[in-house]
């Protein structure tokens, strides 16, 4: 993302977090990209968040590394915190001056018991703010193709709990109502119940033709949909072993889903794909893949160590001395690295007047002005487009380039830079347990492999299981580096970049027809450590 998107949503999404508030955040239905501007704001600006299992996992990685992160919801079989022990912890930090995200799925206020937090809140003199999130009320059925309105079929709807039992007269839904509405019939939490609840729509007069669909963790890789009548819903879950979480739509707008389309025809859609990386940061191959629908599984294989120290001080000293017309920071550590050895000559940002200085990626850009209060000259997403723009600019001679060890300076050998290694990549030796959850259940794996570094370190990290890979790379160095390590390169990109590499992976993916294998475990929660 560009410095100035960055900028815009920053602005459009109002102001930070503010200390002794509790914010109570919609996170919609799991899919990421449906989070809106402001939950991302306060995600980004707060001391803690409290979140439910049904909220989106990448969600929680907005929040800053020393933020707090507390599971608080329950899944079925779980015990979570009790609702006065999820009240204490709200009110209790927001008045000890936190700034107090609590993470909801979907709407906070779409049975999300979140207008009595909201109410608990108020009664303690605690500020609060509702941050509405998209409901998959809404959303889920839209992911699966089926409108809740449409011109001539449905004109409106209604949305239920399928939560409580319709034999029992103490329950709030009216089901002889239900039965006659003229419109979408949704209900949220109706997997357990579906049985009884078609039952008792049929018994109050609605047709038993009339279609239902039961879509399951929708606009997620994982999603899935079971299509039948009131009749013949009942039969057809139990024969698909379907689980919560499900939302069930009910009407003729499930006729359309055909002609709409849906996540579902998405061509990674419920395949993982691994996706080894050595830097903390946002990964944009991430997005690529769950955008083809597909679940990433990123695995750090290497994390930044420290690099040349003495190189590093006699750079600093150097820029201070004029001696380089340009700086290049490589990546956040290199920056990290340069405010480290310029703090430890005695030296500040004042350092770099007239220096040009040059960052690649949006992390160095932002450590820059984190750590030395100074904003990038020049920019570029990767070291070919930086050298391309650092080429359009008049030549004052003198490069420095921090990098990553081996120091390879890359497209940048054109400009004849020093190079000082400003950090090493130290290869991660412990596997993540998402990993190794995924390589037990022995299924085919796919993996999105971008750099040599990357390949190598995935395998160390499979093991044995690097037989089962079918890799799509980024090219033919990556690849050759990949096959050494024990991969089996299925497919290679056409092009050096994301997009490219995102096709390879398709044509990988259907090299390898082992079909779903996006693992039913707990939503993959992220350790701490893996936030950018
Ligand atoms: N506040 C939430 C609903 C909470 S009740 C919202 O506005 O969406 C929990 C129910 O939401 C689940 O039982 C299921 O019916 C539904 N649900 C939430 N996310 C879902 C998803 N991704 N796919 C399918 N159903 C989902």
């Amino acid at each position: 993302m560009t410095v100035a998107l960055q900028a815009l949503i920053d602005g459009l999404g109002g102001p930070p977090a503010r200390p002794g508030t509790v914010y109570l955040v919609g996170g919609g239905p799991g899919d990421p990209g449906l989070l809106t501007l402001r939950a991302a704001v306060v995600l980004s600006t707060c001391d803690l968040v409290a979140y439910d299992r049904l909220a989106p996992a990448e969600a929680l990685r907005l929040a800053p590394p020393d933020a707090e992160l507390i599971c608080v919801g329950k899944r079925s079989g779980e015990q979570g915190l009790s609702r006065a022990a999820v009240d204490d912890l709200l009110v209790s930090r927001a008045r000890a001056g936190d700034a107090v995200v609590r993470l909801k799925g979907g709407d906070p206020f779409v049975f999300g018991r979140g207008g009595e937090e909201a109410a608990a809140c108020r009664a303690h003199g605690v500020a609060v703010e509702v941050v509405s999130g998209v409901t998959s009320a809404v959303a889920v059925p839209a992911a699966a193709g089926i409108p809740l309105t449409h011109r001539t079929v449905a004109s409106g709807f209604a949305v239920v709990t399928g939560h409580e039992d319709p034999a029992e007269s103490s329950g709030s839904v009216d089901h002889a109502l239900l039965a006659d509405f003229p419109g979408t019939v949704v209900v949220l939490m109706g997997v357990g119940q579906v049985r009884a609840f078609a039952a008792a729509l049929i018994s109050h007069g609605k047709p038993a033709d009339t279609p239902v669909a039961l879509v399951r963790w929708g606009t997620t890789a994982r999603q899935e949909t079971v299509e039948g009548t009131l009749a013949t819903i009942a039969a057809e879950v139990q024969r698909r072993g379907l689980r919560p979480p499900a939302v069930a739509v009910i009407g003729d707008v499930v006729r359309l889903r055909g002609g709409i389309g849906g996540r579902e025809d998405l061509p990674l859609m419920g395949r993982t794909v691994l996706v080894p990386r050595t830097l903390h940061r946002p990964s944009a191959l991430a997005a690529r893949i769950r955008s083809a629908g597909g679940e990433p599984l990123e695995v750090q294989v290497a994390r930044p160590g420290p690099g040349d120290t003495a190189g590093l001080h006699a750079a600093a000293r150097d820029l201070a001395a004029g001696a380089y017309a340009t700086l290049v920071a490589s990546g956040p550590p290199a920056v990290t690295a340069l405010a480290d050895a310029l703090a430890a000559a005695g030296l500040d940002a004042r350092a770099l007047a007239g220096v040009r200085v040059a960052a690649v990626g949006r992390g160095a850009v932002r450590a820059l002005g984190d750590r030395l209060a100074i904003r990038a000259d020049v920019t570029g997403a990767d070291l070919d487009q930086l050298a391309r723009r650092l080429a359009e600019l008049d030549d004052r001679g003198g490069t420095l380039v921090l990098a990553a060890d081996p120091g390879d300076p890359g497209p940048l050998a054109t400009f004849h830079p020093v190079v000082v290694t400003a950090y090493a990549l130290v290869a991660v030796t412990d596997v993540p347990d998402r990993l190794r959850r995924e390589v037990q259940d022995g299924m085919p794996l796919l993996a999105a492999v971008a750099s040599s570094t990357a390949a190598t370190g995935l395998a160390r990290l499979l093991g044995d299981a690097t037989t089962r890979v079918a890799a799509a790379t980024i090219g033919a160095h990556t690849t050759r580096a990949a096959r050494e390590a024990g991969l089996t390169v299925a497919a290679e990109a056409a092009e050096p970049d994301l997009d490219a590499l995102v096709a390879a992976v398709i044509e990988a993916a259907r090299s390898q027809p082992g079909a779903n294998n996006v693992s039913d475990g707990p939503r993959p929660l992220l350790p701490v450590e893996d936030r950018p």
